[in-house]
């Protein structure tokens, strides 16, 4: 008996299996080079376990397949059945607009033909509709209160109430946030309650603003108090005192029509005389992401000048997809955004959908089922609600949702009972015959 590991072939001869050259042409030589030894070491150790020594055709099959998982998309497309319609972990607010643009007249003047200004399209659209004076764009909403709190706030004290220091997913943390800022905070108040009172004992020389937070992904309930933005804004005003909202999720429309409880807009809150709103792009305001501060000149122009502003420009797709959507808020037809027409399905249709994907399921051998369900807005909008939805069920698991979530497309689903739900709130219409084919494709037949 030889070495068994001397029957393992050469790298060269499974690099000259016909299909290899295909591989070549698509990866290029050195990753097929890499993933045919990564193959072989493979091998090596299995023929250490007694196993029979692999042909170059079984080795080349195996440095293909490897191939094939690593130039599988970054960030593939998923079909979002989770019934969470803002899903951080999916991005958030499905996309606005069209695909990426090449070259856009991002700073460039057509009528001119000089330079132009990158953010005047969005903030015009901004203040148009929110009925402010000025407003300004960053990265995302956590950028834009460092960027406020730079700007107003270094080396002085922000007045916070201790019912709003929250924490958010992602490491997001008002108090750290303060400090990234430069600021100083001020805790007023009790967890549960605080009072008018509270806010005006603390103001002083060395008072920059108050701050109001969203308390976003949790609620306060019982024995609660709070000060209203309308007496906040007197006691600021009394005192020359700024008073910024960080809104978080922004409201734009009335959340009622969707039986959910009714949340202050963003216009509201500016007309309130809040100096500034602050709101993240991709939550409810249904567009890409970015952080949008709006407000009064006094309150925005020092961000526009303050340095860190460059560092947190927003990017071109950005910047189209915001005034995408806000051209669909402009124009009164909210419903043309991909995140309210998700909200706007009704029960019937849903229903329907439902019903018919699982109708095609069942073509394909599935025990498929539907089943009334409760979704949620997600992104840390309206934590303690949920909306109504359909869904389609199939028996079965952790092992069958993960089938799903390695399909083509993937499907994020959740499991519940010994079913997995597919929920379709967060589903367009367009794209059931999608998830009905994923499915049966994951699921169906003999598996
Ligand atoms: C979500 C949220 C943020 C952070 O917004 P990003 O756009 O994710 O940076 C900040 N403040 C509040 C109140 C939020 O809800």
């Amino acid at each position: 008996m030889g070495n068994p590991l001397a029957a393992l072939p050469a790298v060269h001869r499974v690099l000259a299996v016909a299909t290899m050259a295909r591989e070549r042409a698509r990866h290029g030589s050195a990753a097929v080079r890499q993933a045919v030894r990564e193959a072989l070491d493979g091998a090596r150790a299995r023929i250490a376990r007694g196993e029979p020594a692999p042909t170059p055709d079984e080795v080349a099959a195996e440095a293909q397949a490897a191939l094939a998982v690593r130039a599988a998309a970054a960030y593939p497309e998923v079909l979002n059945a989770t019934g969470v319609v803002i899903h951080t972990n999916l991005g958030r607010a499905p996309r606005p607009g069209a695909a990426a643009p090449g070259y856009l007249a991002l700073e460039y003047d057509l009528g001119g033909g000089g330079r132009g200004e990158r953010l005047g399209p969005v903030t015009e659209r901004l203040t148009r509709y929110l009925g402010c004076e000025a407003a300004t764009v960053v990265t995302n909403n956590a950028a834009a209160l460092v960027l406020l709190l730079a700007a107003h706030a270094a080396g002085r004290e922000v007045v916070v109430s201790r019912g709003e220091l929250i924490e958010i997913g992602g490491s997001f943390r008002l108090p750290e946030i303060m400090t990234a800022g430069g600021a100083r905070l001020v805790e007023v108040g009790c967890t549960n309650r605080t009072h008018l009172d509270d806010y005006a004992r603390v103001i002083g020389d060395a008072t920059a603003g108050i701050l109001v937070v969203h308390r976003s992904n949790f609620t306060l309930d019982g024995f609660v108090a709070a000060v209203g933005l309308p007496d906040l804004v007197e006691l600021g005003r009394s005192h020359g005192v700024p008073v910024w909202v960080d809104q978080g999720s922004g409201c734009h429309l009335d959340l009622v029509r969707w039986g959910l409880r009714p949340e202050p807009t963003v216009r509201q809150l500016l007309a309130a005389g809040a100096d500034a709103v602050l709101f993240s792009g991709d939550k409810l305001f249904g567009g890409p992401q970015a952080g949008i501060v709006a407000g009064s000149r006094t309150a925005v122009a020092p961000l526009r000048r303050h340095p860190l502003r460059r560092a947190l420009r927003p990017d071109k797709c950005a910047l189209a997809g915001l005034a995408a959507t806000l051209d669909c808020y402009l124009a009164e037809r909210p419903e043309d955004v991909p995140l309210y027409r998700l909200l706007a399905a009704g029960d019937g249709a849903l229903r329907r959908r439902a019903r018919g994907i699982a109708g095609r399921l069942r073509h394909a051998g599935l025990a498929a089922g539907v089943a009334a369900t409760r979704a949620v807005l997600g992104g840390g909008t309206t934590p303690d609600q949920t909306l109504p939805s359909w869904a389609v069920t199939i028996p079965g698991g952790a092992a069958e949702a993960a089938l799903l979530r390695r399909g083509g497309p993937p499907v994020i689903g959740r499991v519940e009972e010994g079913r997995v739900v597919l929920d379709l709130r967060a589903v367009f219409p367009e794209q059931d015959r999608l998830l009905a084919a994923a499915v049966a494709a994951a699921l169906g037949g003999p598996r």
